[in-house]
């Protein structure tokens, strides 16, 4: 074991280190409840192998993770009658990532009536010419 996964919070969920409220395991992922939810059922999903972010995730475990998320998340629809399901995956410390195992959030949505406005920014259209060159500046880094 590295000393990141020593130190690593989510690698002690797995290792059974420190406790969690479990939803879900099989062979490469866990599912638990997060421990400051958002709302009632908001939930991360982990790969079992430390990986910091989606860049450094095996795609083995990238697969893993989002088909435990398929799964988790349509038992938490199911569960709180919720019509929505925000999945948030943060990279980096920039992006708000705190707990630097890679994990993605399953939040259940309500529309209007769950208060959250996390997920809602305002809708302005964008200049066509600095999409296309942003998107070029992208598409040079592939
Ligand atoms: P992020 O900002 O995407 O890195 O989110 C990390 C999430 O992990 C937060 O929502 C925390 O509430 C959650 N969290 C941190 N420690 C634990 C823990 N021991 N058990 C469950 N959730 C945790
Ligand atoms: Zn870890």
């Amino acid at each position: 074991m590295s000393d990141v996964e020593k130190t690593c919070i989510f690698c002690e969920i797995v290792s059974r280190k420190i406790p969690c409220v479990k939803i879900y395991e099989d062979e490469r992922t866990i599912a638990f409840a997060d421990i400051n939810p958002l709302v009632g059922g908001h939930s991360l999903v982990i790969p079992k192998t430390h990986a910091v972010n989606l860049m450094d995730i095996t795609p083995g475990d990238l697969a893993a993770v989002h088909q435990s998320c398929q799964r988790v998340g349509a038992a938490i629809m199911k569960a709180f009658k919720a019509p929505g399901l925000a999945v948030l995956q943060l990279n980096g410390s920039a992006a708000g990532q705190t707990v630097m195992h890679y994990h993605v959030h399953l939040i259940p949505r309500l529309g209007a009536k769950d208060k959250i406005g996390a997920f809602t920014w305002p809708v302005r259209a964008g200049n066509p010419k600095i999409i296309e060159k942003n998107a070029l500046k992208i598409i040079s880094m592939l």
